[in-house]
């Protein structure tokens, strides 16, 4: 499987939200990547500059940035020949690999807005380098720049940050520092073409975890009550696992719970809500082993709920 490291670059509308388009906040002007190999050694490049066809104006925030002008971006190609075109270049076994988890999400929007989506079939994994950076060398919790992760690990970089090409080496300078065995483990899973029904639902098994991605309900009480949503099934041998703490939730976004295979030992669960365009809402549940650090977790955020229940 190859590594598609990739960046993107934006514009927005340069007269303010008011004149934005709903269907197309961020509009790409600019895409760079980079393949890596198995053994993470650089196999080839690709970067495309986009004529922009909706903001005929940069605006000046990512002026600032980019540096980038229309004039520069006249000879640059339309979005959805350099859409297919990045995705022939990426092949067919793949991850695609990005600072954070915005970039995986505006390629489909952008995508969505010239009717391409069939080219990028869900579920979408990705591996979230700036995620990896954060449990490989700070705490799992921390989001950092790029750029302060290019610090930290001592690396070159000149003046180039901010072009996409630029940005989309250094992720990967940062990736071939990360311990390779965490990346099956913490794989993230892109949302934006969320599932529309039971059969659209998506079950990823991973070395030691599951994650469920849920069709979309009226609300998070109802999704709740539905069996597949609450269900914890141990992701070792697929059987459902006894709960010994019941779904909670001490701050109504995320429901943890906690639970016991027999034969595989405790179980942590947990059920992230996300909103869908129509104000619906659907899960995306994770059930993995439950080490000592995962239960105190568990157990002091039952704690704080209880106490607010008072
Ligand atoms: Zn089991």
């Amino acid at each position: 499987m190859k590594y598609i490291v990739f960046d993107l670059e934006w514009n927005q509308s340069p007269n303010g939200k008011r004149y934005s388009n709903e269907r197309l906040p961020f509009e790409i002007i600019e895409i760079g990547a980079v393949c890596l190999d198995e053994q993470l050694h650089i196999e080839s490049t690709f970067h495309r500059l986009i004529r922009p066809a909706v903001y005929h104006w940069i605006h000046n925030s990512i002026h600032d940035v980019t540096h980038m002008t229309l004039e520069d971006l006249a000879d640059g190609v339309p979005f959805p020949k350099a859409a297919r075109e990045f995705l022939r270049w990426c092949g067919t076994d793949y991850i695609f690999c990005t600072w954070g988890d915005q970039d995986v999400m505006e390629l489909q929007r952008n995508m969505r807005f010239y009717n391409q989506l069939s080219l990028l079939p869900p579920p979408v994994l990705f591996l979230d380098v700036q995620k990896l950076y954060a449990i490989a060398f700070e705490s799992v919790d921390t989001r950092r720049s790029l750029q302060h992760a290019i610090d930290y690990l001592g690396i070159d970089h000149g003046e180039g940050f901010h072009r996409a090409l630029e940005d989309a080496r250094f992720t990967a300078d940062v990736l071939m520092r990360i311990p390779q065995r965490l990346f099956p483990l913490f794989p993230s899973v892109d949302v934006f073409q969320n599932p529309q029904n039971r059969s659209e639902e998506f079950h990823i098994s991973l070395p030691t975890s599951e994650k469920y991605v849920s069709q979309s309900f009226a609300s998070r009480e109802k999704a709740m009550k539905d069996r597949e949503v609450s269900s914890t099934r141990c992701p070792f041998c697929r059987k459902n696992a006894r709960r010994v703490i019941r779904w909670f939730s001490s701050n109504g976004k995320v429901c943890y719970s906690l639970a016991v295979c027999k034969d595989h030992g405790e179980l942590m669960g947990r059920i992230r809500f996300h909103k869908t365009e129509d104000e619906q809402v659907f899960a995306v549940k994770t059930i993995q082993a439950a080490g000592p650090a995962e239960k105190e977790e568990i157990r002091r955020k039952r704690e704080l709920y209880l106490q607010k229940k008072k």
